[in-house]
């Protein structure tokens, strides 16, 4: 693992404002010498994000959204929120291309129109890949991640503010996960097809998909990944803490 250590906890629709105080433990812990490797992000639903950023000023911990329209500013679109506003809130990050938001019907081409709206406003992205159980049962894996990132990330120059979050659909809440044989060789093949496209600039990836407390003493041995994207887990502030905890020690 590289020198930071990163720690998105993507709440997705849970939390109340009881429970972003919660969070208090997590950054008690950041303060402490021994975890200054973590990077931790918090990525609450919208409703969440203006306390959330309330709630971490001033500390180590930074704050996404889970997701962004394309449209950079403002328009007619119910329900929506552009990368204006969320820079605009204080959060740093934006996860886009999740496997849930694909699965409604958001395609390759939106996630590329989120993905130019997010860099334009200074955002950092967290992009989400990943195959699906049929994909990955008619070894498909390899040409659907390729073109996820080519066309996520048509007419993208640099890639300095997205973090690559490799999440298998199949594995995301089901317990599920790759041996940490298979997961490194898939890995090395993401960043290969990312080198292909960026030559030599630096990747960031990591992995998201069932990471627990149980499982992370298996999961951190893989040298290739640079930190983890943590669903369920993330929003039990003790089970999160567990996580770092095991992960840096
Ligand atoms: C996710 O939704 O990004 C995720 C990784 O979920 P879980 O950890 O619950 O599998």
């Amino acid at each position: 693992m590289t020198n930071k250590i990163l720690f998105i906890a993507n709440w997705k629709m849970f939390g109340d404002l009881d429970s972003v105080k919660s969070i208090k433990s997590v950054i008690n812990l950041s303060k402490k010498k021994k975890y200054k490797k973590a990077k931790i992000i918090y990525c609450p639903p919208y409703t969440l994000l203006d306390k959330f950023v309330i709630k971490t000023r001033k500390t180590k911990l930074c704050v996404g959204a889970q997701n962004c329209h394309q449209v950079i500013n403002t328009g007619p679109y119910t329900g929506a929120i552009s990368t204006t506003m969320i820079k605009k809130i204080g959060a740093k990050y934006v996860i886009i291309g999740h496997s849930e938001n694909r699965s409604n019907g958001e395609t390759n081409n939106q996630i590329n129109k989120k993905i130019h709206s997010a860099i334009s406003n200074n955002l950092n992205v967290i992009f989400c890949i990943g195959e699906n159980l049929f994909e990955k049962k008619h070894n498909r894996t390899n040409n659907i991640l390729k073109k996820q990132i080519y066309l996520g990330l048509k007419q993208i120059k640099k890639i300095d503010k997205i973090i690559f979050a490799y999440e298998p659909v199949w594995s995301i809440g089901t317990g599920k996960i790759l041996t940490n044989k298979e997961l490194t060789k898939q890995i090395i093949i993401i960043k290969n097809i990312i080198k292909n496209l960026f030559k030599k600039q630096k990747t960031k990836i990591i992995y998201g998909g069932s990471v627990n407390n149980r499982n992370i003493n298996n999961l951190k041995q893989i040298n290739e990944i640079d930190g983890f994207l943590i669903g369920g887990a993330s929003q039990n502030s003790k089970k999160f803490i567990d996580i770092i905890k095991k992960t840096i020690n």
